[in-house]
């Protein structure tokens, strides 16, 4: 698919994903809640949720202790608190799951990417100048199917137009002339279910990461050659994003960028040498992906194996930082983190796991996705871990990579950004506590510095944020598998401090209305974003 500039701001315009919805129960809920005494500390505490719909709820007591010290500098016990227990965010990277969660992952993986593109945050500014190139990567084709392409002009081409169209074996006429609206559900549909290759399909879906890891290794290759004939090193990065396009197939969109290598500081993000151009880079992302192939093991419905390619529409475009006639990096970042958080819902499907209970209503010979999970299943039943896998991931259309994905070299990380907003949400939680609150709990009994003369409170208060934080469970519900990370905040300083969370299966929980500021301001959606957390209006360092 080729991206132009007139594409990237209709993107870019397009609403974000639908929020929840104002409902007389919620508003009911909204006013309940509003009512009580203990609304402003429960509102307080329900902010460290981010706006989070179906957020984490933890029960115990935490501790901030200072290192040094080792007094504590601030407690909490949530049997003290308004639900009993205190609320993080899911962090769910899908829209349709959790609009705020994904919202801040979208921001995150913003951020990322244009960090690879602009300098900052630990990057050098020197990278906006390095060769970058824009490509698309999609699936070949399996079969004609309803489409709706947008000309430069904003015209809608006709769908499939054939004076002399054939017919196939079923009778059909592979042929559509009609200018499709932009929701219309025969989009991604075949013209002729019967022909349409829906084994081949989702095995394509199965075996995109494979195809996408053979193809970076050949790019290095090739540019490898290339540098090498001029006596000097190239170092190849990447940033990609994948989508589920309305057919069912997964695509991606990736970000490459050309760093040189310096002999004798080989950690330091350089210019490569100026032979190797954009226009370089993105010839040989063409040659790489027209002879990427790869055939799969055999399967009895295939003796020889599927054959895995890419298909025709690469379409690589140079990305610079001032735009003209060519795509920028704002704009590369924006497009690039806009898909981080969808799902399979462009090929309509809900997000969960297919198992045997749920199989038959969803694996259903009547809708194109249907026939596609039931292929995954037909394909699944053979016993190798290649094909066993298509049953597991079913509800992916047989996808199982990761959504977005960076070479380790292209910039910064998911979890030093998180580590950053989470210090600087902490610092700005402790800077607004008035230096009289410091809890009177008893000195933990360990050795510590503190031992020997405690410094000034002044000295780290308050911007200090707290480096311990532990949460004695109560009785956990069920553990949470997402968030065991947490367990790494736990300081190796003594007493050892045990720490539990969990998530009770179902949707919002009680007393949670997920729209809290919607009391004071009703939204359009119904949902306001916390103030706190919302990046485009705090003055987070993170910008
Ligand atoms: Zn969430
Ligand atoms: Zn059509
Ligand atoms: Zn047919």
């Amino acid at each position: 698919m080729s991206l132009t500039a007139g594409m990237l701001d209709s993107l870019l315009a397009e609403s974000r994903s639908p929020a929840h919805v104002s409902t007389p129960a919620l508003n009911a809920e909204l006013l309940e809640r509003a009512c009580r005494d203990d609304y402003p500390e429960w509102l307080s505490l329900a902010q460290s949720a981010g706006g989070c719909v179906r957020p984490i709820r933890l029960r115990g007591t935490i501790r901030d202790i200072d290192p040094d010290t080792g007094e504590v500098m601030h407690a909490l016990d949530t049997n003290e608190t308004p639900d009993k227990v205190i609320y993080l965010p899911c962090g769910d990277r899908r829209a349709s799951v959790c609009p705020p969660c994904a919202e801040t992952y979208r921001a995150d993986t913003y951020q990322l990417i244009r960090t690879g593109l602009a300098g900052g945050k630990g990057m050098p500014e020197s990278v906006s100048i390095h060769p970058c190139v824009f490509a698309t990567f999609t699936a070949p084709s399996f079969g004609p199917v309803h489409t709706r392409v947008e000309l430069s002009g904003g015209k809608i081409a006709r769908c499939r137009p054939r004076r002399k169209a054939s017919y196939c074996p079923h009778g059909r006429r592979l042929s559509c002339g009609q200018r499709h609206k932009q929701n219309e559900v025969c989009l991604g549909r075949p013209l002729c279910p019967e022909c349409y290759d829906y084994n081949a399909a989702v095995i394509w879906n199965a075996h995109a990461p494979e195809l996408w890891r053979r193809t970076v290794i050949a790019l290095r290759r090739h540019l490898d050659k290339l540098a090498k004939a001029r006596g000097v090193r190239v170092r190849l990065s990447y940033a990609k994003v994948a989508e589920f396009q309305r057919r069912g197939l997964i695509h991606f969109h990736a970000i490459f960028r050309l760093d040189g290598v310096d002999p004798n500081h080989p950690e330091r993000t350089v210019p490569p040498h100026p032979a190797i151009t954009a226009d370089v880079l993105a010839d040989v992302i063409r040659q790489v992906t027209a002879g990427a192939w790869f055939a799969t093991i055999p399967h009895p419905m295939k003796a020889n194996g599927w054959d895995i390619t890419w298909g025709a529409q690469i379409d690589p475009q140079i990305v610079t930082p001032t735009g003209g006639s060519q795509i920028t990096d704002v704009s590369v970042a924006s497009y690039l983190a806009k898909y981080a958080t969808k799902s399979t819902e462009p090929a309509g499907l809900p997000p969960g796991k297919i198992t045997a209970d749920n199989a038959k209503a969803y694996a259903t010979p009547h809708s194109h996705e249907g026939r596609l999970i039931s292929a995954c299943l037909k394909i699944g039943a053979h016993t190798h871990e290649d094909f066993r896998a298509l049953r597991r991931w079913a509800h992916m259309l047989g996808y199982r990579g990761h959504f977005a994905t960076k070479s380790r070299r292209y910039s910064t990380t998911m979890r030093a950004l998180r580590r950053e907003r989470r210090d600087w949400h902490r610092a700005s939680i402790h800077a607004r506590r008035p230096t009289g609150t410091r809890s009177s709990s008893p000195k933990p009994p360990w050795n510590g510095p503190a031992a020997a003369g405690a410094p000034p409170a002044t000295r780290f208060w308050p911007c200090r944020p707290p480096l311990a934080l532990a949460i004695n469970a109560g009785s956990p519900v069920r553990r949470c598998p997402l968030r065991d990370d947490r367990k790494k905040e736990v300081r190796p300083w003594k007493p050892r401090l045990r720490m539990t969370c969990w998530m009770e299966p179902g949707s919002r929980p009680r007393n949670w209305p997920g729209c809290w500021e919607s009391i004071h301001r009703p939204c359009a959606a119904g949902v306001r974003r916390n103030p706190d957390t919302d990046r485009r209006s705090s003055p987070c360092p993170r910008g």
